[in-house]
């Protein structure tokens, strides 16, 4: 039933008490970076270890700017040679946050993966699916590693090629996916469309996260491939997948509390709330070597759900994710923030001062749509003339957010006027 019993089944005092000795390891080791040196000064660290969980929420929070505000090695701890790993985020504008690793962050992390593949079941006969994006982007490699760790066979595919896919998993007899849930939708039109029966796969589980779903959604998954789905949550900063997964029960994410303390903190104020409480989750890496990172915010709304769940882990769960505290969209499992888009927009001296975003799901498929005015002695121009500003403008988009918008000119005056704060994004997901 376990990877590691004796860690997974640890009870609360036991998780606690380590958590403790985890967390004054993790401060001798963050101040030795230039960032947390200069954060930390005030707290004499180590001669005055923190004494309780209490103590702790004292200390300052890190956000992602602070990781772009110390670009690139203001937070590492270790020597660059000691060094085998970087991943880092997408975007052009300003500095990307980048998260290094060592060997051994390397070796965690597999088996914090294999751990939680375990826990949903699979096993070393397991032919594994990895439909997720190699390269920079954690989701790939992360399974990748976990998935080598555990025993099973996988098959490094990548992401797109529906058909292609559909291909591997027939001739290969594909047991698990790691899958976006939006693409699970997707794929299984192009399945049906295809006509592939299902009795001529051999699908049993998916792994479906990096963006966020509804309970309906994983029950859509799990009725038209008849499998069963499990939540998978993570975030570069904290490695990426495997920071928190679904048990059987499937009635929250674990999250593996030997690497991560977990904190859920009024987004308003920072104070920490209790359990059971909605708010924002913060992350203090406990076992990082290259780059620890202490109370990292990150943005994503959820509770951690109080009592023990039935598997006999005792490591806390996180309810599935509501929202972000912030603006950031994620776009078919990309990143992005609105500012990214503003930014290149206001590059163009054709553009005029105001512009709409809207994501819209088409066919499980998601797009953003951009509204944009041009300048009125723009509009004078040919149509060959517009045509290739477009294009233009979709290239630039397209380099700093990955993903290729659609875009629509409009005449100065024709978007809604805003009085005060702007609504400039309109999610029409789930909407339409
Ligand atoms: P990833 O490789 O998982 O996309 P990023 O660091 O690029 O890692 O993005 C992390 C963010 O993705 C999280 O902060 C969260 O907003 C979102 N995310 C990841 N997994 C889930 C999930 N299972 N449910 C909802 N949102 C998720
Ligand atoms: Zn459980």
């Amino acid at each position: 039933m376990y990877w590691e019993k004796d860690i997974e089944t640890l009870g609360r005092d036991g998780l606690n008490k380590m958590t403790l000795t985890k967390l004054n390891q993790m401060l001798s080791t963050a101040i030795k970076s230039p960032y947390y040196q200069k954060k930390l000064k005030d707290f004499d660290i180590p001669n005055q270890p923190i004494k309780s969980l209490k103590d702790f929420q004292r200390l300052p929070f890190t956000e992602k700017q602070d990781l772009r505000d110390h670009f690139p090695d203001g937070l590492l701890c270790c020597s660059k040679e000691e060094i085998i790993r970087m991943h880092s985020s997408s975007g052009t504008t300003g500095n990307p946050t980048v998260v290094y690793h060592t060997k051994k962050d390397i070796e965690t992390w597999a088996n914090l993966m294999a751990r939680s593949l375990y826990m949903a079941g699979v096993r070393r006969r397991d032919v594994f699916q990895n439909i997720m994006g190699y390269g920079l982007f954690t989701g790939g490699l992360g399974f990748h590693y976990g998935v080598e760790k555990l025993g099973a066979m996988i098959i490094p595919i990548g992401t797109g090629n529906s058909k292609r896919q559909l291909w591997f998993m027939k001739e290969f007899q594909t047991s698990v996916l790691h899958i976006l849930p939006n693409y699970a939708l997707r794929l299984h039109m192009v399945l049906k469309e295809e006509k592939i029966k299902l009795e001529d796969l051999n699908l049993r589980i998916a792994c479906i996260g990096s963006e966020p779903h509804t309970e309906e959604t994983r029950r859509k998954i799990e009725e038209l491939y008849k499998i069963k789905a499990y939540n998978s949550y993570g975030l570069s900063e904290m490695n990426g997948p495997g920071v928190a997964f679904e048990c059987t029960y499937q009635s929250g994410m674990h999250v593996w509390e030997d690497a991560f303390y977990p904190e859920i903190i009024d987004p308003q104020t920072g104070e920490v709330l209790p359990d059971g409480e909605w708010g924002e989750l913060v992350f203090t890496t406990l076992q990082r070597e290259a780059m620890p990172i202490l109370r990292y915010r990150t943005k994503d709304l959820t509770r951690i759900i109080p009592g023990a769940c039935p598997c006999g882990r005792h490591h806390r769960r996180i309810d599935r994710i509501k929202g972000r505290s912030d603006d950031m969209l994620i776009i078919n499992g990309v990143n992005i923030f609105p500012m990214q888009i503003e930014q290149k927009l206001m590059q163009f001296e054709e553009v005029g001062s105001n512009y709409i975003i809207e994501i819209r799901n088409e066919n499980y498929l998601e797009k953003i749509h951009i509204k944009v005015e041009i300048k009125p002695e723009y509009f004078g121009g040919t149509l060959t003339q517009l045509e290739s500003l477009k294009g233009r403008i979709i290239e630039s988009l397209k380099a700093e957010i990955t993903v290729s918008p659609v875009v629509q000119f409009v005449e100065p005056g024709t978007l809604p006027d805003f009085a005060g704060k702007a609504q400039r994004v309109f999610d029409l997901r789930n909407k339409e």
